[in-house]
C-alpha cells in the first residue's frame, strides 16, 4: 500500500469541495459564494492499485501573487517541500465557463514543476453554453493531463482517480518558458540568484511568506530594484500569462452562442437584438407617461 497526497487547488467556486466530497465520500459544505473553505481540509480516498491518498481541500485562490490569508495557505504549502502534506499531485480545478480566468493560477502552479492534473469541472454547462474544447490541443499547449468532470452529474471522478494513480507519469514541465515570459525579468532573477529556484524566491520576495527562513530584506536588497518596480514586473508576468492563455484558448476553446441552449443565453440573444431594445425603451416610456 502506497500513501500519496493530492492537493485540490483552484479559484473560489470552481467545485473543489464538490470534487473533494466525491473523492473522499465525505460531505463538506458546498458553497454558493467564495471563501467557504478558509483553511485546508483533509480527507482520504482509496484509489485503484492499492494506493491510499490524502486529499487536501484548499481555500480558493485566484493567483499566487496576491497575499490574502487564503492564498498564503496555498503558497506556504506549495513552497515547503518538507511539509508532510506537500502534494505528490496538484489537481487544479477549473470551471468550464471561466477557463480564461481560472488558467492564470494553473500556469503558475505548473511553473512550480509539481505533477499537475487539470480538472475542467461543470462540463454539464458546456452544451447549454455552446462551449466545445479541443482537449488534445489544450493538453499539448498546457503540458498537462486534462480530466473533464461534472460533479453534478457524477462524471469524470473515476477517470480523475485513474490519473492520480498514474501521477508518476504526469508532466512537471512548466507551460510558460523563458521565451514566453519576459526575458529581461528572468535575467534579473537569474543574476540575483544563480542556481536557485527562481520562482519560489520570487514569491518569497513579493509575498509575505517565508520558507527556509530566508531573510527577505537581504534578498530584496540584493535586487537593485525598488519594491514597486518588482510589483510592476509581477504585473508584466500576469500580462504575459494572459497572453499565453488567450492564444491557447483562441484555438482550444470555441463558444458558439448561436448553439447555446440555456435560457439565459437565449435571453441575452433576444435582448441584444436592436428591435427588442427599442421595444423595451418605448415600453418603459409608455409606462412612465401612463403613470
Ligand atoms: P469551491 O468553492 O471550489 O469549493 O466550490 P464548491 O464545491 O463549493 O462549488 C461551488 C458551486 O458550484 C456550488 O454551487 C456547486 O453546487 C456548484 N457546482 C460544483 N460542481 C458543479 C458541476 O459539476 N456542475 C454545476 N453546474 N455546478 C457545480
Ligand atoms: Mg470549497
Amino acid at each position: 500500500i502506497q500513501n500519496i497526497t493530492v492537493a485540490l487547488i483552484g479559484n473560489p467556486n470552481t467545485g473543489k469541495t464538490s470534487v473533494f466530497n466525491q473523492l473522499t465520500g465525505l460531505n463538506q459544505q458546498v458553497g454558493n459564494y467564495p471563501g467557504i473553505t478558509v483553511e485546508k481540509k483533509l480527507g482520504f480516498s482509496k484509489l485503484p492499485n492499492n494506493i491510499k491518498a490524502n486529499i487536501l481541500d484548499l481555500p480558493g485562490t485566484y493567483s499566487l501573487n496576491a497575499s490574502s490569508i487564503d492564498e498564503n495557505v496555498v503558497i506556504e504549502l506549495l513552497l515547503n517541500k518538507n511539509d508532510k502534506l506537500y502534494p505528490d499531485v496538484a489537481v487544479v480545478v477549473t470551471d468550464v465557463e471561466n477557463l480564461k480566468r481560472n488558467l492564470l493560477l494553473f500556469t503558475q502552479i505548473k511553473d512550480l514543476e509539481i505533477p499537475t492534473i487539470l480538472v475542467i469541472n461543470m462540463t454539464d454547462r458546456m452544451k447549454p453554453k455552446g462551449i466545445t474544447l479541443d482537449i488534445p490541443y489544450l493538453e499539448e499547449q498546457l503540458k498537462t493531463k486534462i480530466v473533464l468532470v461534472s460533479t453534478r452529474k457524477g462524471i469524470g471522478i473515476e477517470e480523475l482517480k485513474k490519473q492520480i494513480v498514474e501521477y508518476k507519469s504526469l508532466s512537471t514541465e512548466p507551460c510558460l518558458n523563458a521565451s514566453v515570459i519576459d526575458v529581461e525579468y528572468f535575467d534579473k532573477l537569474r543574476k540575483a540568484f544563480p542556481n536557485q529556484l527562481l520562482y519560489k524566491l520570487w514569491l518569497v520576495i513579493t509575498q509575505d511568506v517565508n520558507f527556509l527562513n530566508l531573510d527577505r530584506n537581504e534578498i530584496r536588497s540584493s535586487f537593485t530594484k525598488s519594491h514597486s518596480d518588482l510589483k510592476r514586473l509581477q504585473q508584466k508576468e500576469t500580462i504575459k500569462r494572459y497572453q499565453f492563455i488567450n492564444e491557447t484558448l483562441k484555438i482550444g476553446q470555441k463558444i458558439d452562442t448561436a448553439n447555446a441552449t440555456d435560457l439565459r443565453s437565449k435571453l441575452d440573444k433576444v435582448l441584444t437584438h436592436k428591435i427588442f431594445g427599442y421595444a423595451i425603451f418605448f415600453g418603459i416610456l409608455l409606462l412612465i407617461f401612463q403613470s
